[in-house]
């Protein structure tokens, strides 16, 4: 079978046993230089994922250098960290004021978008538990779009997500089909600004106005206010920004009467190192349900506000100073940047015929799929449909771009960040000649990734796809035991 990884020089550089004998420090930090240069970086704009450069060197190694001052730190305990435990507060506070929440408010710094979200749904079930007994079976309504992170908790704790489709043309649920996913059994309402896959902002304004049961669009059992997260892990520390710079931003924050909790990561648009993300309530009345105490470990009584035991105390540094190390004018100046490359790239791929952008991204996330247009080689009038996943391959093999597939429809994700300013020419250019070669060699689409997702997209069941993907991520984290 092929190698899924790199061999790193070959077997002399497997590391599976424990040295008996430390290697000199110098010899170690080159070859771990080494390595690192095969990783995905911000650096030179060839990324749409992942990453979230700010491509400010002074900036960075300002946060760099916070980081370093708590790297050892653990603020598992409070009364042992009483600084980790007010940068923390800080930045809590910080991003509440930013999203507008009522001085009630209150949160909690977590590792990241994923484990603010775990923290919610186990707050809004323990919630449900305590004033909504009769419910034995919970649910929580969100749309398809929303982060894997709520299946994924939905999973851990068996609470069941009813997902709501979107509409093709808007990329968000239409209203109607939100309220009929509303039963007597749901505990919790979803919305995302924006959601990830199209960079749309999901329609917070109706969707708060089904939790309050007010409205014109009526649901069932409407006699209960529901609760309201707002997940905007991705768009929390920038749409703030791009709505100074008087871009048209839907309301979706605490300004919008029903939304009781968002979810926004410092380690994105942020710019914090990774391992940074904030979970903040309009009030403890919420956040109380998060926390979790137990008195039978012989260890000591024991309470604990989120998922993790020991809790790394850098990124809470590194969250604190990009944000104070930054400021409002700090923020609004790289956001006019990303703006900037992200207006370029639209403009740019509303150029090409055969592509077209999906949803209206109000915001830095940019996803484009293929439309029939001319065929180029054609005089008489024929259309031509370009695989997208052709496009993306084409782009990824000959032009070294990192490419984001994604499916249903099959389209490619962008994240912009500043750095792509410089390249959003070259990109352009290059996608230009991937669809010109995607339309004259339509057989490609029987190999790479458009063959797999053309093979997934046969299949009918999703178990069998689920298993395949598990048997894979074995592979992913097996190592060579030939060395
Ligand atoms: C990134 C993201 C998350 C999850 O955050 P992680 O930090 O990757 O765990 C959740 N929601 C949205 C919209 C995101 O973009």
């Amino acid at each position: 079978m092929k190698r899924l990884f790199p061999e790193f020089g070959g077997p002399e550089e497997h590391q599976h046993t424990l040295p008996e004998t430390p290697r000199p420090y110098a010899e170690l930090l080159d070859r771990l230089q080494k390595w690192q240069k095969l990783d995905a970086s911000g650096e030179n704009g060839r990324h749409f994922a992942y990453i979230y450069d700010p491509d400010e060197t002074q900036f960075k190694e300002f946060v760099k250098n916070a980081y370093m001052i708590f790297w050892h730190e653990n603020a598992l305990n409070p009364t042992a960290f009483p600084a980790l435990r007010k940068l923390e507060m800080d930045v809590i506070q910080m991003t509440a004021r930013m999203l507008n929440a009522p001085s009630t408010a209150v949160g909690t710094l977590t590792s990241g978008g994923t484990e603010s979200i775990l923290c919610a749904i186990k707050a809004y079930r323990e919630r449900a538990r305590a004033i909504w007994p009769h419910i034995t079976e919970p649910e929580i309504v969100a749309p398809i779009t929303a982060h894997v992170a709520f299946p994924k908790g939905g999973h851990l704790f068996d609470v069941k997500f009813v997902f709501v489709p979107i509409d093709e043309k808007t990329c968000t649920p239409r209203i109607e089909d939100y309220a009929k996913a509303i039963t007597s059994n749901t505990i919790l309402l979803v919305g995302s600004a924006p959601a990830y896959p199209h960079g749309v902002i999901d329609p917070i304004e109706q969707i708060a106005q089904l939790a309050r049961g007010v409205g014109p669009v009526q649901r069932a059992d409407a006699s209960r206010v529901l609760p309201l997260h707002v997940d905007a892990c991705l768009g929390g520390f920038i749409l703030p920004f791009v709505e100074r710079l008087n871009y048209p931003v839907k309301k979706w924050d605490f300004r919008v009467p029903g939304v009781t909790s968002i979810s926004a990561d410092c380690h994105k648009f942020g710019y914090a190192p990774k391992g940074a993300s904030t979970l903040i309530f309009c009030s403890n009345e919420y956040r109380k349900y998060q926390f979790w105490s137990f008195t039978k470990w012989p260890g000591g009584l024991f309470m604990s506000p989120s998922l993790l035991g020991t809790r790394a105390g850098g990124p809470i540094a590194g969250a604190w100073a990009a944000m104070v190390g930054l400021g409002v004018s700090g923020f609004v100046k790289i956001t006019q940047k990303v703006m900037r490359a992200r207006d370029a790239f639209i403009a740019g791929i509303k150029a090409i015929p055969h592509l077209k952008i999906l949803g209206e991204p109000e915001g830095p996330i940019i996803a484009f799929t293929t439309q029939s247009a001319p065929h180029p080689d054609s005089r008489d009038g024929k259309l031509a449909k370009p695989n997208v996943l052709v496009v993306a391959d084409i782009m990824q093999d000959k032009y070294k771009w990192g490419m984001e597939r994604q499916q249903n429809p099959n389209c490619i994700h962008l994240t912009v960040m500043p750095r792509h300013l410089a390249i959003v020419n070259d990109f352009l250019r290059d996608l230009a000649d991937a669809v010109q070669t995607a339309i004259r060699e339509p057989e490609r689409e029987n190999e790479g990734s458009a063959a797999m997702y053309g093979m997934t997209a046969r299949i009918p069941s999703a178990e069998l796809i689920e298993s395949y993907l598990i048997e894979l991520e074995s592979q992913i984290f097996d190592v060579p035991r030939d060395g």
